[in-house]
């Protein structure tokens, strides 16, 4: 029997639409979640040693081939380590759509000018403060980090929060759409270089958010009350209140996908 014949006489049955219907909703659940993560950059890396390997064991490149196989043996207990927050997660939030957690795109306008009427008050009183402006990837790891809340957006609750003393000034404030979703928030610090030598923390924890996730983040300096912004993993300082303006007016809120 010859190998065409043989292809021809495959029954696609209904056990492989649903194997394969199965299969691509999870793997485009997998892709939603990791959508403009770290992790969507390390499965570029695996694909390029999948990729070296199969060419190299077509070439029958021996010790090329073993040595990364002895990559991939060990590699996959590092990937567990590495991911094991994402892996966490994921597996808490199975069977929740992220469209679902998600509220739809607010409406251009009134939390925009919220934010930065905000921004504007707490620079000209030198209080130190950081937002993040959740988009596509989902915050919610980092609102667990601190108090969750649910209040709508208002650049009076935003200066009250950030205000010294009161309980929740310290950390990050996490905006979901038109509502405060997080304050007090813990994020991930940059291991990259900041830029100048007198940003701190505040302005290495508003990068490592934005290496991480697709958030904006704005920040105001505690000691030069100026105003930056960390988004696309880069850090752009002194703002002012007509360039937040109109960054946050171009690009707030998820995409479309
Ligand atoms: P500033 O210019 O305001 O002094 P900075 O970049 O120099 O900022 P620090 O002086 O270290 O940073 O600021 C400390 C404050 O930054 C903390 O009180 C806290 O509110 C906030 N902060 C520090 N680390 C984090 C983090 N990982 N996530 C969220 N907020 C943080
Ligand atoms: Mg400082």
């Amino acid at each position: 029997m010859t190998e065409l014949s043989s292809v021809q006489q495959l029954q696609f049955t209904w056990r492989d639409g649903l194997d394969i219907g199965v299969v691509a909703l999870v793997f485009y659940r997998i892709l939603l979640r990791i959508h403009g993560t770290r992790a969507l950059r390390m499965v570029g890396g695996v694909a390029v040693l999948v990729a070296a390997y199969a060419f190299a064991s077509l070439l029958q490149l021996t010790m090329i081939t073993s040595l990364l196989g002895v990559v991939f043996t060990y590699g996959v207990v590092a990937l567990l380590i590495i991911f094991q927050p994402e892996l966490r997660t994921a597996l808490a939030h199975l069977w929740q759509a992220p469209a679902t957690r998600r509220p739809p795109r607010p409406e251009q306008g009134p939390v925009e000018d919220d934010i930065a009427d905000a921004v504007d008050r707490l620079s000209r009183s030198g209080v130190g403060a950081i937002i993040a402006i959740e988009r596509n990837v989902s915050l919610a790891d980092y609102v667990e980090s601190g108090s969750s809340l649910q209040a709508r957006v208002s650049a009076d609750l935003l200066a009250t929060i950030f205000t010294p003393y009161s309980p929740l000034h310290d950390g990050a404030v996490i905006i979901r759409g038109d509502s405060i979703v997080g304050a007090g928030c813990i994020l991930p610090l940059s291991q990259g270089a900041v830029g100048h030598r007198s940003l701190g923390t505040r302005h290495r924890a508003a990068l490592g958010l934005a290496e991480e996730t697709d958030a904006i983040v704005i920040v105001v300096s505690e000691e030069t009350a100026l105003v930056s912004v960390a988004r696309d993993g880069a850090l752009q300082l002194r703002l002012s209140p007509v360039q937040l303006r109109d960054l946050l007016a171009a690009g707030v809120g998820p995409t479309a996908p």
